[in-house]
């Protein structure tokens, strides 16, 4: 693997917007770029596993995003490492031109502009669909019947309005998996970070997901999505693919 996409044959990179010659800490609104990772590197077990090798790339506003590879490759970690879950231990992550470094900063970011979903939806069990959406916003300044209604409304444009009261065990995988992205989407993030979102899912409803997630990006979403899918890479605007560690190719960038 590692003669194989070594430095030599690892994708190129160009900068495509200008986060990254924004100041650092600056907020540049004007900036169409959403995310952007500079040389970033992750390993694990003190370095025996590099599993993100000195890899940078931006997300531009408003683009749909499929990012394939190999298990193992390295799609979660920068998944979570562009989404404020994990840190690297080399390079920088800008968002909206904020260089994502203060835990308070991290935490706020979490919170209010990305939104996640994974395989396994991380629904809590005991509580229902509705009360599952809500959670995000209990620390927004949203009064209680507000924060209802919005969740009402949610799970409605996620064809859920009909289940507000099931537990996550009453419901159906591909209905926990809408119950998850009406959670994603609760405290309104600019962007939707997904980890294999249909994996779990059998093919119809994997499509529905895929349905609602085009509608998403219709709605001026940033989505970034990691697949093991054909289908869904290309429902993206871009694929990503991601070996051993690095970007080998990104072939379809939009101009910013
Ligand atoms: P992918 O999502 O493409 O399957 P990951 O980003 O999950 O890949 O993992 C990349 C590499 O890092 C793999 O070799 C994986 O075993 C390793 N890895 C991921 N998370 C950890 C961890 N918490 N501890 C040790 N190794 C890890
Ligand atoms: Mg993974």
């Amino acid at each position: 693997m590692k003669e194989r996409f070594g430095n030599d044959s690892a994708f190129i990179f160009f900068p495509r917007c200008d986060a990254k010659l924004a100041p650092r800490n600056i907020v540049s609104d004007s900036s169409q770029c959403l995310i952007s990772a500079q040389h970033v590197s992750r390993s694990y077990d003190d370095g025996q596993v590099q599993a993100l090798r000195d890899v940078s790339v931006e997300i531009v506003r408003g683009e749909y995003v499929a990012v394939t590879g190999p298990s193992g490759s390295g799609k979660s970690t920068l998944l979570n490492v562009i989404g404020g879950l994990d840190r690297p231990d080399q390079g920088q992550v800008y968002f909206a031109g904020q260089l994502m470094e203060q835990p308070q900063q991290l935490d706020q970011l979490r919170r209010s502009e990305i939104g996640y979903v994974f395989q396994s939806f991380y629904l809590l069990p005991t509580l229902t669909a509705w009360e599952n959406v809500q959670l995000p916003m209990l620390e927004s300044s949203l009064a209680a019947r507000d924060r209802q209604q919005k969740a009402k409304q949610l799970l409605m444009s996620v064809g859920m309005g009909h289940r507000l009261n099931h537990l996550p065990t009453k419901l159906s995988v591909g209905e926990r998996q809408r119950v998850a992205i009406a959670r994603s989407m609760a405290n309104d993030p600019q962007v939707i970070l997904a980890d294999e979102p249909t994996g779990n899912l059998d093919s119809k409803t994997g499509q529905e997901i895929l349905d609602l997630f085009d509608s998403l990006h219709a709605a001026g979403k940033t989505l970034v999505v990691i697949t093991h899918s054909h289908e869904v890479a290309a429902r993206a605007q871009r694929m990503i693919e991601v070996r051993d560690g690095q970007i080998v190719s990104d072939p379809t960038p939009l101009q910013a």
